[in-house]
């Protein structure tokens, strides 16, 4: 376990070369660790999970020192397995997208080269765990949060499939699609922090009783199937991310499973219909910051012009722009033909993976991301360039499918990621997987 605490952290945080991953540390004396499956462990934990002590800012000004009156489950699930909150960790404002670029606390920088993004939005998650302050963190995934910084990072990131963790104390993006998820330096640190976080709570109605994951480790994948989705591999993605992942194909090929391309025809819908589903939860789910109940008030003559000038303070451009493509999404004669219309894209996305897992696929392997981590700034004036960043990440997402990045190797010294996706409440399989790309890609933890 590492020996870096909150006080370490902050120092090297502080120096010149600092990541800003973090936006508050726990104070090293309050902490009383205990036993467990994570005794004694440091867990760094995404700025939208609810904290009783730090404060939860979601990145965003209208946030600023909100401290919650209660404890997200998964945080509450860390501490009860001995596990210890180092600090909250920096991310795009409410998660709001791919580089941590739009917090309002400043990007965080990518360990592996300062003048680019560790991806987001739970890049800071990424790049603590990317930098050794911490071996394991939360994040949460709506379209590619955990995924896409593990992979800019070269760490391993889990979502889970919809309904596996509480988002009790998870802040709301877009509900139907937000998951908590996990960060490890290994396959086995962000499995065994999943473990622990996992599990219905009666405080989130759609976490789901399921089976606890049933962990496997294979010697060989003989009698696996794993499927190369067409679309993803085809057209699109960087030369040098595109040899890691061939290299991963080949390890497993080797590994005894039998590789079979598949197609997934709506897979290029994914981005469309996303980009309006999930503006159009948020902007029903930030109408609540209203300078009523939470952080930010802007004081003003009356009630009206006190919300409008909170919110106009308090938001920044990425989640005004979102606000205002969601409540158009959803507004009287144009609900069916974006709202409905994004819905009945995500059932095909659905049907699609039905199809493919029906017939006897177990794991699909894509890219995490269509190229390594981009430059600060590179993606900020282009939103389209930013939003088709998940453009391999948001499928699992509309489908409620358990997907993971595992470090495939790099490129020029970036990090690369191989995705993996498992039928619904399938972790185990491609966790099992995961493993042994871990041992034959990166030559073991
Ligand atoms: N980049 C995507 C977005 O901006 C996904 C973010 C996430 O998963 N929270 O919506």
């Amino acid at each position: 376990m590492t020996a870096l605490g909150p006080d370490a952290v902050r120092r090297r945080e502080a120096a010149p070369d600092g990541l800003n991953a973090f936006v508050s540390f726990a104070d090293e004396a309050d902490d009383t660790s205990s036993d467990g499956p994570l005794a004694g462990a440091w867990v760094a934990v995404k700025d939208n999970l609810a904290t009783l002590e730090l404060p939860t800012t979601c990145g965003s000004r209208i946030l600023e020192g909100y401290v919650s009156p209660f404890e997200a489950t998964a945080v509450r699930r860390l501490r009860e397995a001995g596990g210890r909150v180092l600090g909250k960790t920096n991310m795009d404002e409410f998660g709001m997208g791919s580089s941590t670029e739009s917090s309002a606390w400043g990007p965080s920088l990518n360990p592996h080269d300062r003048d680019r993004v560790p991806g987001g939005s739970s890049g800071g998650s990424a790049a603590a765990v990317a930098a050794g302050y911490v071996r394991m963190a939360l994040g949460s995934d709506t379209g590619g949060s955990v995924r896409q910084p593990a992979a800019f990072c070269g760490v391993v990131g889990i979502k889970p499939t919809y309904g596996r963790v509480s988002r009790y104390g998870l802040v709301a993006y877009a509900s139907s699609l937000d998951q908590v998820g996990t960060f490890g330096r290994t396959v086995d640190d962000a499995a065994r922090l999943l473990d622990v976080v996992a599990g219905p709570d009666p405080r989130d109605a759609t976490s789901v009783e399921a089976q606890p994951i049933q962990h496997r480790r294979v010697e060989s994948l003989e009698g696996l199937t794993v499927g190369l989705p067409s679309e993803y591999w085809e057209g699109g993605v960087d030369a040098g991310v595109r040899l890691r992942l061939e290299a991963v194909r080949e390890a497993l090929r080797e590994g005894g499973a039998t590789v079979t391309a598949v197609s997934l025809p709506s897979t290029a819908r994914a981005i469309p219909a996303y980009y309006v589903l999930a503006p159009a939860e948020a902007s029903s789910n930030l109408s609540r910051y209203d300078g009523v109940r939470f952080g930010l008030r802007t004081d003003a003559p009356d009630l009206a012009s006190m919300v409008r000038a909170t919110r106009s303070d308090g938001f920044g451009v990425e989640v005004k722009r979102r606000i205002m493509l969601g409540a158009f999404a959803l507004s009287a004669g144009y609900y069916d033909a974006y709202y409905g219309a994004a819905q009945r894209v995500r059932r095909e996305i659905s049907d699609d993976f039905r199809a493919v897992f029906d017939a006897g696929v177990d794991v699909l392997l894509t890219p995490t991301t269509p190229g390594p981590a981009f430059r600060l700034g590179e993606k900020l004036d282009d939103p389209l360039a930013m939003y088709l960043q998940d453009v391999f990440t948001v499928p699992p997402n509309l489908a409620g499918l358990p997907a993971m990045s595992v470090p495939a190797g790099t490129v020029d010294g970036l990090p690369v990621g191989a995705q993996l996706i498992g039928p619904w409440w399938q972790e185990a399989t491609m966790i099992a997987v995961a493993r042994v790309i871990e041992a034959r890609i990166e030559g073991g933890p």
